[in-house]
């Protein structure tokens, strides 16, 4: 499978600290990759100015959201164009040495780490994220979460009456009626269960069950109970649960009724 970090339409900063803020909005992760490129575009690639710089940026910079979660002050953007995220420090972006060492991880870590999205996403679930989201922002935000990538592609599914193909998403009207349904992520508040992917560890570092306490709000569980699990759709974690299962029941309709050929 092609590594999920760098696609062909999108990319990801996830692990280095992306979205580890408490205002998460494109807006700001955008100011904070504008801040950091502009920062380190005139500093000399070797590692003492590259760490000085990080020093000094990390001073400026957010509060982490999840402190086990580092924000790394080396990533910024790639391209001139600003449209593409990752690491600054890697050979690809310096032309020649590896800085990863300065960065919030040692460089072992960073050239070794993959989040468990490589083990569990097949290529064509991959391709429909990559190609729905396109961008530095969303993307991120779902292709680290395999069940609610499953969640939405089944709920399609099980409306239209057919399995989402990659091809479905060469038609605009598609594509742009399930990036609307994996946009949910983007409208989630700070700090809940949704954004981090499925993994929430407990203070052992496992994973917790999700799960929305339906019975304490005194209503019956949702049909789409499953996507809103995923997405933390829950009053414990800020969010309104009827507002958002009311998204959730338009976007998936609406993606269903534009589904070629169901
Ligand atoms: S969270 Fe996963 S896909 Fe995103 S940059 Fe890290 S390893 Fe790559
Ligand atoms: S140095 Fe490591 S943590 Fe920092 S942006 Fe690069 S890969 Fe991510």
């Amino acid at each position: 499978m092609k590594a999920l970090c760098q696609r062909s339409a999108s990319s990801c900063g996830a692990c280095c600290g992306l979205y580890n803020l408490a205002d998460h909005s494109e807006a700001e992760v955008r100011r904070r990759l504008d801040a950091r490129t502009d920062a380190l575009a005139g500093v000399p690639r070797t590692a003492d100015a590259v760490r000085a710089a990080a020093a000094a940026l990390r001073q400026d910079g957010p509060v982490p959201l999840f402190p086990s979660v580092r924000i790394c002050p080396l990533l910024g953007w790639l391209d001139e164009a600003r449209t593409r995220v990752g690491c600054l420090a890697h050979p690809a972006a310096t032309g020649g040495p590896d800085l990863r060492d300065c960065g919030a991880y040692d460089l072992l870590t960073c050239e070794a780490f993959l989040c468990p999205s490589h083990a569990w996403l097949g290529e064509e679930e991959a391709e429909i994220v990559d190609v729905a989201c396109a961008d530095a922002h969303l993307y991120g935000l779902v292709v680290t979460d395999v069940p609610f990538v499953r969640a939405a592609l089944e709920a399609v599914a099980g409306l239209a009456g057919a399995r989402v193909e990659r091809r479905h998403l060469d038609v605009d009207g598609f594509r742009h009626a399930l990036r609307r349904v994996f946009a949910l992520k983007q409208e989630l508040e700070p700090g809940s269960e949704g954004l981090f992917g499925a993994f929430t560890p407990d203070r052992h570092g496992q994973p917790v069950p999700r799960s929305i306490d339906y019975p304490s709000m005194g209503r019956a569980p949702s049909p789409h109970d499953t996507l809103l699990t995923c997405i933390g759709a829950d009053p414990r974690s800020g969010n309104d649960l009827d507002r958002l299962e009311v998204e959730v029941r338009c976007r998936l309709d609406g993606c269903a009724r534009a589904l070629p050929g169901a």
